[in-house]
């Protein structure tokens, strides 16, 4: 039941119930009919032959049976017959036996052997003048049953049509009923997927319990916006407010090694003072770029680049780093690659995943560089042979301040987890699409698809 949709449980639930009382509808009335129907045949029956004894009187040597005797009265046959079962008048049914015994005063029935069924009902009276004779009536109760199969025909074509029409039109109210639900799904999934917060459902102000739902909502979802941006205000002006102090650090600790009045034991100290105000001075600058980047407060200046040159450059930049790692790296860019784009964004984005794909490999490992097009669209991947990212650590790398393993921070000198962060929030404002694949131990492979457009 978990797998299916509110509309289907519904629709399911009240088609059984709908199934049950038509049912149950159906089997009263066929009971009832059935019934009333027997009753009233018999009650004709012996209604009239009461009327015919009441009508038959001995007159100058001759018997008078009234008018009645000569026509068949609805489906009931009436005859008389003398004291000794003798026939004097009137009709039975063709296919009534005529020597059926006499029953005085209760109701009969008689099934012959091809299933037809009689109710018969007998009346001995006493003529003054004449003596005893029997008033017989006989009616077809198979006439009666047909009817009642002629009814059951009918329901069973029409109950089925009637029914089908019920469900369908119970399944479109309920999903009609229920879409603003799905509204308020999709909604709530982009905002989860921090596409846009100010997305609101707005479903006006009403009685409704969906319109009341959305507007419970749509304050949540204000609350969630506010929320986020004084955490974004607040990430900015942190630090902002840290910029300076650490600047006084570093150049505080600048100009004490470069007066050369410190011991050996205190150069070292402040050495480490510098090195670790210079990783944060790195994690302020990033912090700043990506609270910069998920306000939407860059601007992109799509350009003309040459991806071979840049990617030269950039390559170059990391050698240093690449040596000390001793990982080689392959540029397998062609010559004259071209591409519209913001070179900033670019860079930034060439450049972490490059640093990453070196920090994050092994020692004799390499990384590879590819662009490829396809159509519309220019795939540039970094490959790395190096340790790789487990499955189920994939989905987190984008967040923020996210490292797969604390341990692995040893490997790149400025880890601060912020990244691939920024690096996913670059893609998507330059609407570029981001992948990654990775083996633990074997390596990883980012793959960033841009849409070749011309200005
Ligand atoms: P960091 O500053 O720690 O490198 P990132 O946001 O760039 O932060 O990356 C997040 C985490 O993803 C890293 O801590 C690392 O564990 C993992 N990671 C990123 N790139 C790679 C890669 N090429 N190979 C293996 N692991 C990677």
């Amino acid at each position: 039941m978990k797998k299916f949709t509110i509309t289907a449980k519904v629709t399911l639930w009240y088609t059984l119930f709908m199934f049950i009382a038509m049912l149950s509808l159906f089997a009263f009335i066929k009971y009832f009919s059935n019934n009333s129907l027997k009753v009233q045949a018999q009650n004709d029956l012996k209604e009239l032959v009461f009327e015919i004894g009441e009508e038959i009187h001995y007159e100058n040597g001759t018997l008078n049976y009234g008018n009645d005797m000569r026509k068949i009265e609805g489906d009931v046959y009436l005859s008389v017959y003398d004291a000794y079962g003798n026939l004097l008048t009137g009709a039975v049914p063709r296919t009534f036996p005529m020597e059926t015994p006499f029953s005085n005063y209760e109701i009969m029935e008689k099934e012959l052997v091809n299933g037809e069924r009689y109710f018969y009902y007998d009346e001995l009276l006493n003529i003054e003048g004449y003596g005893n004779l029997w008033v017989r009536g006989v009616t077809s109760y198979s006439n009666t049953e047909k009817t009642l199969s002629n009814i059951t025909m009918i329901a069973l074509v029409f109950l089925p049509v009637l029914f089908i029409f019920i469900v369908t039109g119970g399944y479109i109210f309920t999903k009609t009923a229920l879409k603003p639900v799905e509204s308020i799904r999709k909604t709530a999934e982009q905002i989860s997927a921090g596409e846009d917060l100010s997305i609101r459902l707005g479903m006006g102000e009403g009685k409704d319990e969906i319109q009341r739902l959305s507007a419970t909502f749509d304050l949540m979802f204000e609350r969630l916006q506010k929320a986020f941006e004084r955490e974004k205000q607040f990430t900015s002006d942190i630090s902002h407010e840290l910029r300076t102090p650490i600047s006084v650090v570093l150049l505080n600790a600048e100009k004490l090694l470069d007066d050369g009045k410190l011991s050996k034991e205190n150069m070292d100290q402040v050495e480490k003072i510098q090195e670790q105000a210079k990783k944060m001075s790195d994690l302020i600058a990033q912090m700043l770029m990506l609270t910069r980047t998920e306000t939407g407060q860059i601007l992109l200046e799509k350009e003309e680049i040459n991806l071979s040159d840049l990617s030269e450059i950039l390559i170059e930049e990391c050698q240093t780093f690449a040596k000390e790692k001793q990982v080689t790296i392959k540029n397998e860019i062609p010559k004259e690659s071209i591409l519209f784009a913001d070179q900033g964004t670019l860079i930034r984005v060439f450049s972490n995943l490059l640093n990453n794909a070196i920090a994050y490999n092994v020692e004799g490992g390499s990384v590879t560089i590819r662009w490829e097009v396809e159509e519309n669209t220019g795939t540039l991947s970094i490959e790395d042979t190096g340790i790789g990212i487990p499955e189920e650590d994939l989905p987190k790398i984008w967040n923020r301040f996210y490292r797969v393993d604390p341990s692995r921070k040893e490997r790149s000198g400025t880890s601060s987890g912020l990244g691939l962060s920024m690096v996913q929030w670059l893609c998507k404002f330059s609407g570029w699409e981001i992948q990654v694949e990775s083996h633990l131990h074997k390596g990883s492979v980012f793959k960033i698809e841009i849409p070749l457009e011309t200005l």
